[in-house]
């Protein structure tokens, strides 16, 4: 297989105040994720997964370790030169949406298209929100939309610019069951055809569409199944939840 990502023993602390103690978040986090791969993220809250997601996708830094994306040590490149590695290979589905405002849904994905392309391909712009059902309210603004539309807005405008890498933290959490059903099903066969993709979830049914799921506790990995039945990542969370 090819690895596209790895992390070397990461950690993560964040300062929290003068005179308070440093909080680890992470703890040593050593991962590969392989092309082709969809790996799912799990663990009680508060347990790193976001913060993994953000290390990972060098929306954040660790504090030791590195990541490797393509061969790449993306702690080595400067500002400039990670925000166009970014553009060129990943895309993060963020909790909070993180749209712009006063754009319609149509000109969030468009924008995001002509970054990383350079160009904005309407059909494709509209393909992209048609397979996230949302082909009828394209030209309305984000406030205009539902928390559910606007999550599937941000899935879009992540699948359009085809990345490598596509991030996603709790990706369904706004959704219905049908959304969210229809969501999850483009993630899988994104990963299946070829790219990669690496999905926080707290919602086990759809962690176990990840080929691997990682069980995360207190900033490390608790363990690591391949395939697993949505009752056997609940043992697994269950597990971790009592031993923390
Ligand atoms: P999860 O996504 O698993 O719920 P997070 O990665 O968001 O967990 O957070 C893990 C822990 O790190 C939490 O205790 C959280 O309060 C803490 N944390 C996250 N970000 C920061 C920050 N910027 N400053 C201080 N503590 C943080
Ligand atoms: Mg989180």
């Amino acid at each position: 297989m090819n690895t596209v990502l790895t992390t070397t023993n990461i950690s993560k602390s964040f300062n929290t105040g003068p005179g308070a103690a440093p909080v680890d978040v992470l703890r040593g986090i050593s991962v590969d994720i392989e092309l082709g791969e969809m790996v799912t993220i799990v663990g009680p809250s508060g347990s790193g997964k976001s913060t993994l997601l953000q290390c990972m996708s060098g929306l954040d830094e660790p504090t030791s370790g590195d990541v490797f994306i393509a061969g790449t040590d993306i702690g080595a490149l400067n500002g400039d030169q990670m925000a166009a590695f970014r553009r060129d290979n990943l895309a993060f589905v963020f909790q909070a949406y993180n749209l712009i405002p006063a754009l319609t849904a149509f000109d969030n994905v468009a924008l995001a298209m002509r970054m990383s392309h350079g160009t904005i391909d309407r059909n494709a712009v509209t393909s992209a929100l048609e397979s996230v059902g949302l082909g009828q309210v394209a030209d309305r603004r984000p406030g205009q939309l539902s928390g559910g539309q606007q999550q599937r807005v941000a899935i879009a405008r992540a699948l359009v610019t085809s990345p490598h890498l596509l991030f996603a933290d709790e990706p369904t959490g706004a959704l219905d069951t049908e959304a969210g059903s229809r969501v999850l099903r483009l993630l899988r066969d994104y990963a299946s055809n070829g790219k990669s993709v690496v999905m926080v979830t707290h919602d086990l049914e759809a962690a176990a569409l990840g080929d691997r799921v990682l069980v995360l506790r207190d900033g490390t990995i608790h363990g690591e199944l391949h395939a697993p039945s949505v009752g056997q990542i609940l043992d697994a969370v269950e597990h971790a939840r009592r031993s923390s």
